[in-house]
């Protein structure tokens, strides 16, 4: 359903009018646009930055694996996710790979800076729903199967309101797949050049989850074989001056080959299922409890995986 950001109502409609007090959204270039006077500039990234990433995330091992693991991750846990919305999706490098591992269904990409949106589109053609969004208010309500956002929560300052969002715009049953920088010890400039407001503790994202009603069904930290290097790096080379943040994505071919290969085994240990308690990125797979159907039995993986199990009122 859609959500009206003017008076909260919620309605099922193609066009985007609020048939309780006439609200529709604004566009900029092109696009809907649901938070348009944040879409050029903001406190979380340069607006100018989409060019630099539409260029340099082909050509980056990180990237490269990271859409591999993401791919990895939503096959086993969402499956079945006929609505999916990507939130942060900048050139749609991402959203590639989602579509790849679910091409069944209707995707969507939201990005706060315009300006990344036409090269999303490039990229993905018209089948992908593009929409500039702010989201600290999403314009949906029990809508999607499956909600994304890599690298997106440790720039917005509200965290916490984001995650409450995601929930209210998941359907009953339907996940949440993140990613967040990790461990405040490795805190560069290169955190500082991408206004990050965080690095993640052990166990914040899962506890801000948790908070938001969002039930853990996989936490694991990524980047755990190339921790030593990533510490070496950022401790030594980060304290220079003339820090190169973009140098961490364009390294020579052999080396960019090299960590590749390092971080692909590390992908295939957790495609088996093992989890690493440390890394530079924290991965949190979590759901939206589905609407009881008379008296459940709890399955043996919410057990485990939670300790208990909450069955919420419908909403
Ligand atoms: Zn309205």
């Amino acid at each position: 359903m859609k959500r009206c950001l003017q008076c909260g109502s919620t309605y099922d409609s193609v066009e985007w009018m609020c048939p309780a007090c006439g609200a529709s959204p604004a566009y900029v270039n092109g696009f809907v646009a649901f938070a348009p006077d944040l879409a050029a500039y903001n406190d979380g990234m340069e607006p100018d930055a989409h060019h630099g990433l539409d260029v340099t995330q082909d050509s980056s091992f990180w990237f490269r694996v990271r859409n591999r693991l993401i791919t990895d991750l939503v096959r086993r846990y969402f499956p079945t996710a006929e609505r999916v919305l990507e939130i942060g999706c900048g050139t749609g490098y991402v959203l590639q790979a989602l579509r790849t591992a679910l091409p069944q269904s209707c995707l969507s990409g939201s990005e706060i800076y315009a300006n990344g949106l036409p090269y999303a589109a490039r990229r993905l053609g018209p089948e992908v729903k593009l929409f500039q969004m702010d989201a600290r208010d999403i314009p949906y309500a029990t809508e999607f199967d499956l909600i994304c956002a890599f690298d997106v929560l440790e720039h917005v300052a509200e965290d916490e309101r984001v995650l409450h969002e995601l929930y209210r715009a998941l359907r009953p049953g339907g996940g949440v797949l993140l990613s967040v920088p990790q461990h405040q010890f490795l805190w560069s400039k290169s955190d500082e050049i991408s206004l990050h407001k965080r690095r993640y503790r052990r166990g914040e994202l899962e506890s801000k989850c948790r908070k938001a009603k969002l039930h853990i069904i996989r936490s694991t930290s990524f980047v755990t074989t190339l921790l030593p290097l990533m510490l070496l790096q950022r401790r030594i080379w980060g304290r220079r001056k003339a820090y190169d943040a973009d140098a961490e994505l364009t390294l020579p071919l052999l080396l960019d080959q090299s960590l590749e290969c390092i971080l692909e085994l590390e992908r295939k240990i957790l495609r088996a299922g093992v989890s690493f308690p440390l890394g530079g990125s924290r991965f949190v797979a979590a759901r939206r409890q589905p609407r009881p159907v008379g008296r459940r039995r709890p399955s043996i993986e919410e057990h485990v995986q939670d300790g208990h199990v909450m069955l919420e009122s419908s909403p």
